[in-house]
C-alpha cells in the first residue's frame, strides 16, 4: 500500500479542509487527486463522507429497460462499438410492432422507465424517432421515457429545422419524460475532435440540456472516460458540467461511463483499472458537489466494482436492466439483466438500505399483492435532506 509523503499529505489535507467546510474544489485540486501518489483509500473516505451528508445510508436503484430502435448511424465516433453502416448486415430498425413488444414486456415486467437512445439512422426522418415517444406513451402511459441524448436532438434540429426549444417541446407534447446523459463523452476540444468530431459538439450539447432544464426537463450527465483523454480533461469535463448545473440545477445523476475498447476503433488501449474507476467515482463525488446522485452503472464497471463504488462515492447502482447492447457490443462481460433480489442483495451486502426510486428520483411503492402494479410518492431528495 502505498504511503502519501508530508507534502502529499499537507496538500492533500488542504482539499479536506475545503470539502469538510463545504467549499468548492478547483480544477488544480481535481488533478492533484488524480496523481497516483494520493492514496485511493483516502480520497474514496472523503467522498464517502460527502456521499452520506447528501444521500445518507441508502443505495438507490430502479427497474428499467432499454430500448435501442436502431443502430445504423452516420457518424463513426471511434470509441463506438455498435453503430452500423447502412447496408451492414448487423444494421437493424425495429418496426412499431417491435416497439410495442418491449413496451408491453416492460409493463409485464414491472419496469418504470424505458431508456431509449439509438443511432441516427440516413433515411429515418425526425418523425420516425418521434413516434416512437407517442407509441409507447399512448399504450403504456405509466413508463417514464427517458429518452434521445443531446447527439439525438441536435439531429432532430438539423432534420427538422426547428430550434432546440422546438424539438424538446414537440417530444414533451407525445409523452417524453426525461433525457439521459449520452454523447458528452469528453467537452475538451483535444480530445473531443480525435473521438467524435463530427457529432454535436460540446457547447451544442450544453446548450441543449441548458435548453432541456428551462423548460422543466430533467436530464442527467455523463463523461467517458480511460481513453485518450488526460486527468486535466476529466476535471475540466467535470467543471463544465458543474457550472451548467450552477445555472439551472437541471441534472438529476452524474454517471462517470468507463471506456470498453474492444470491437472499437480504439481496440488497442485497455480498458480502465477498477482502482482508476473508483477513483473517478470517488473524485466526482468531490467536484460535482451541486449534483446530487452519482451513479455506478454497473454494466460498465461490472457488479463488483460498482457494488464497492457505493462506499467511493456512489448512491445509485442504476437498474435492474433488460436488453443493454451498446456496451455488451463493445466487450462487457456483465450480465444482461440482474434481477430485483440481486441488485438489492448487492446493495445491502455493502452496508446500504436499498429504495427502489423512478426516474426523477421518487421513492417507488409496489402493491404488495401484484409486483407489477406501482405508484411513485414524495422526491428521495427531500427526504435525504430532512434525516442527513
Ligand atoms: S456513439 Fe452514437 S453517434 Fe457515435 S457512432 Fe455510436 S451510435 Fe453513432
Amino acid at each position: 500500500m502505498n504511503r502519501m509523503n508530508q507534502e502529499t499529505k499537507a496538500r492533500f489535507r488542504e482539499i479536506r479542509d475545503k470539502v469538510e467546510a463545504e467549499q468548492r474544489l478547483s480544477l488544480e485540486d481535481g488533478i492533484f487527486l488524480y496523481d497516483p501518489g494520493v492514496r485511493l483509500q483516502e480520497i474514496g473516505e472523503l467522498a464517502n463522507w460527502v456521499r452520506e451528508r447528501k444521500n445518507g445510508n441508502v443505495g438507490y436503484y430502479n427497474i428499467n429497460t432499454h430500448l435501442n430502435p436502431t443502430n445504423v448511424c452516420v457518424y463513426r465516433c471511434r470509441f463506438c462499438a455498435f453503430r452500423s453502416d447502412l447496408r451492414d448486415p448487423k444494421g437493424y430498425a425495429m418496426t412499431d410492432e417491435q416497439v410495442l413488444d418491449r413496451g408491453r414486456e416492460a409493463t409485464e415486467n414491472g419496469c418504470t422507465e424505458m431508456h431509449i437512445v439509438g443511432g441516427l439512422h440516413h433515411q429515418k426522418t425526425y418523425h420516425w424517432y418521434r413516434n416512437i415517444i407517442e407509441l409507447l406513451h399512448t399504450n403504456y402511459p405509466q413508463i417514464h421515457l427517458k429518452g434521445w441524448t443531446a447527439v439525438e436532438i441536435n439531429w432532430f434540429e438539423f432534420q427538422t429545422k426547428q430550434s432546440v426549444r422546438w424539438v424538446l417541446e414537440d417530444l414533451i407534447s407525445v409523452g417524453l419524460g426525461s433525457m439521459p446523459g449520452g454523447g458528452a463523452e469528453i467537452f475538451h476540444p483535444e480530445v473531443r475532435d480525435q473521438l467524435c468530431e463530427h457529432k454535436a459538439n460540446t457547447h451544442a450539447w450544453l446548450d441543449i440540456h441548458r435548453t432541456a432544464h428551462q423548460i422543466g426537463l430533467r436530464t442527467n450527465c455523463t463523461m467517458l472516460y480511460g481513453h485518450v483523454e488526460k486527468a486535466f480533461h476529466r476535471i475540466d469535463h467535470l467543471i463544465r458540467l458543474r457550472e451548467l448545473q450552477d445555472e439551472t440545477g437541471g441534472f438529476q445523476v452524474f454517471i462517470p461511463l468507463a471506456f470498453h475498447p474492444e470491437n472499437t476503433k480504439l481496440s488497442d488501449i485497455r480498458k480502465p483499472s477498477a482502482l482508476m474507476d473508483l477513483r473517478t467515482i470517488a473524485i466526482s463525488r468531490l467536484m460535482l458537489d451541486n449534483i446530487q446522485h452519482i451513479k455506478a452503472y454497473w454494466i460498465m464497471l461490472g457488479v463488483e466494482t460498482a457494488q464497492t463504488a457505493l462506499a467511493y462515492g456512489a448512491d445509485d447502482l442504476d437498474g435492474t436492466v433488460r436488453h443493454e447492447l451498446i456496451y455488451h457490443d463493445a466487450g462487457a462481460t456483465t450480465p444482461e439483466c440482474l434481477s430485483i433480489d440481486k441488485i438489492r442483495g448487492l446493495i445491502s451486502e455493502a452496508g446500504r438500505e436499498p429504495v427502489e426510486r423512478d426516474t426523477i428520483y421518487r421513492r417507488v411503492h409496489r402493491d404488495s399483492n401484484d409486483f407489477t402494479k406501482w405508484n411513485s410518492g414524495a422526491s428521495v431528495d427531500a427526504q435525504a435532506a430532512t434525516t442527513t
